[in-house]
């Protein structure tokens, strides 16, 4: 009952914050709406009664009063009407600001935790849950209203028929009682199933994205892959339909048992009154009116059992979403310095990482150095641990084992805001964004998204501006035709084009380009290259890529092999080596010759 109760607190305050104008309207409405049904049936009585008594001389004077009754049962009838319609609007209104503020909630959550909830499958199905459950929470808030209003209903019609019976209305309340108890069992193993299957629930949405999405779309048609993936999507449907439909049938036979309970006492308590009236110890007008509080009492009972029966359902789906709304990141904040000056050092000091307990190390005993204002080169094979070095400069993650240091001190020590501040990076997995060009650009530092020149500038650095100065909306031109039909689509190279752009928008000390050899041509390639190694003549530099012709002009270079790190120095000084490095430069250079 506790927990209950805290739901419905918890559920009203969402209403409250969300919008106190509409929940202060919405109360008001309520107050007049409940009070409307009990004037209709007080009235009525009175009406009955008159005409069953003194009415029927039809004088003047009573076509007067009938006329008053009738006017008066009219107006009640319009004004219930009205306040239906108009909390109709209201409802409609809070409902879809509640709504939104719950999703933005979550939204805000998970663009706030850090990387590494995005590795674990357990934390995707917590999203989809919370996110599937938004509607729901704002339903449940809703049902908490209603289920006070109902309540509130259900005991004033319970209080009028103690005129008549003492017992009766409280055996009317047991005998809801087994039928109410099933109904939250039922909603409660259907939840349980729910989030038991959230991973199979994931598979059958992914499976639909592969199928909606543009993504996919060339796949799906040139390995023909719809039987497959629909095949997938039936084979879990079928599963789950049958678990629920075994839930839903052992619930459903219960309650079909257990729900006619309060009809039967209904019946009864009609059929007393119905004798009361017969011998003469109740009017007409008592009959009428009680069999219209028995309605209305057996009318709100239905509406408290069902909206306490959502609540129940609701409160499992808070407590997941307040669960999801609660998670930590486990990168700690605590540091306070900010890290502001251009120039710095970056020392990793004997680090060692793996990406959870249970998974090999990608970093074996790292240490290395270089200033801000050095151009650095990362090289070694696929998964060598590269751009692992590069999310723990950023601080995605922390290391396992050993430090990071910066200016000499520890990265943690550190806010990680004034951290990423210092870097510009671009991904190998970089995003594309569908919005204008200019928005795409100045993405990395919103403060600056107006001040067009430095997106031009940015554009022309990365050589974006080939193909965006021929757009005819200039700046403003949509990329992708998503969002709009005179957007432009880009090939692989330019939305790669795109990314530099966006990180050379951004001032940084240190500019990171993670691997562009994938989507830009060799002339692209060499340019964006250059332009990393040259244009910021004080500016840092981490350059990864497999290509040694790239970054043979790097400060320093540092080899990984296998997570260990290798080799370092520049590139004469590894040549002259004649290990690991010099090996591959040595491939490399054949091949090209052999092309030649
Ligand atoms: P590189 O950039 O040198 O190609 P990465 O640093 O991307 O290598 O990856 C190093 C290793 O870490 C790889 O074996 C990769 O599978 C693993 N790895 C990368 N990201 C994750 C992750 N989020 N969770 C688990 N393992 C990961």
């Amino acid at each position: 009952m506790r927990e209950f109760l805290q739901v419905i607190n918890y559920c009203i305050g969402i209403l409250w914050k969300t919008s106190r104008k509409y929940f202060i309207i919405r109360i008001i409405l309520n107050i007049v709406s409940l009070a409307a049904p009990f004037a209709v049936i007080t009235i009525t009585r009175s009406l009955i009664n008159f005409l069953a008594g003194g009415g029927r001389s039809a004088s003047g004077g009573a076509v007067q009063t009938f006329l008053i009754f009738s006017l008066l049962l009219l107006g009640l009838n319009i004004l219930s009407k009205g306040i239906e319609t108009v909390s109709a609007y209201y409802a409609g209104l809070h409902r879809d600001t509640v709504d939104t503020a719950t999703k933005q909630l979550i939204m805000e959550k998970a663009a706030r935790l850090d990387l590494s909830f995005f590795d674990s499958a357990a934390f995707y199905n917590e999203v989809s849950d919370a996110d599937s459950n938004s509607p729901l929470i704002t339903f449940s808030a809703f049902q908490a209203m209603d289920f006070i209003r109902y309540f509130v209903q259900f005991v004033i019609a319970f209080g009028y028929l103690f005129q008549f019976s003492v017992i009766l209305p409280a055996i009317f309340a047991v005998s809801a009682i087994p039928s109410t108890v099933a109904q939250i069992k039922q909603v409660e193993a259907i939840y349980g199933f729910q989030r038991e299957y959230l991973g199979e629930q994931r598979k059958m949405q992914y499976a639909s994205d592969i199928l909606l999405s543009r993504e996919f779309a060339k796949d799906v048609r040139i390995y023909n892959i719809y039987p497959f993936i629909s095949g997938k999507f039936r084979n879990i449907w079928k599963m789950l339909f049958s678990k629920k439909k075994k839930i839903s049938l052992r619930y459903t036979r219960i309650l079909l048992a257990l729900s006619t309970l309060p009809e039967i006492v209904a019946a009864v308590f009609l059929f007393l009154l119905g004798l009361s009236v017969v011998w003469g110890t109740r009017t007409i007008g008592d009959y009428s009116f009680l069999q219209g509080i028995m309605t209305q009492m057996l009318g709100s009972m239905y509406m408290v059992i069902s909206s306490y029966t959502q609540l129940a359902d609701g409160k499992m789906r808070i407590q997941n979403y307040r669960k999801f709304l609660g998670f930590e990141s486990r990168i700690c904040e605590d540091g306070v310095l900010e890290l502001t000056e251009p120039a710095f050092t970056v020392e990793f000091k004997n680090v060692s990482f793996r990406y959870s307990d249970n998974l090999p190390w990608v970093l074996k005993n790292v240490s290395f150095s270089f200033t801000s204002r050095q151009k650095i080169a990362l090289v070694g094979a696929n998964g060598s641990g590269k751009t692992t070095i590069v999310k723990l400069l950023l601080r995605f993650y922390d290391p396992v084992e050993g430090q990071i240091l910066m200016d000499g001190k520890d990265i943690r020590e550190y806010t990680p805001d004034s951290v990423r501040r210092r870097f510009s990076t671009v991904f190998q997995d970089y995003s594309n964004y569908a919005f204008t060009v200019k928005e795409s650009v100045s993405l990395s530092d919103a403060g600056k998204a107006n001040e067009e020149a430095l997106v031009l500038d940015a554009l022309k650095r990365s050589g974006a501006d080939s193909f965006t100065s021929r757009f005819p909306q200039g700046l403003e031109t949509y990329l992708t035709r998503r969002y709009d039909e005179s957007g432009q689509e880009l090939s692989g190279g330019q939305w790669q084009k795109m990314a530099i752009a966006r990180a050379f928008f951004r001032k940084a000390d240190i500019y990171i380009l993670d691997e562009p050899s994938a989507a830009l041509d060799a002339k692209s390639e060499d340019e964006v290259f250059r332009m990393f190694q040259t244009m910021y003549a004080e500016g840092g530099a981490v350059l990864i890529s497999h290509r040694l012709s790239n970054i043979h002009l790097s400060d320093v270079i540092f080899v990984l092999d296998n997570g260990a790190l290798a080799e370092m120095g520049n590139h004469e000084a590894l040549m002259k080596e004649d290990g690991v490095y010099a090996q591959m430069y040595k491939l490399q250079a054949e091949k090209y010759k052999g092309v030649q």
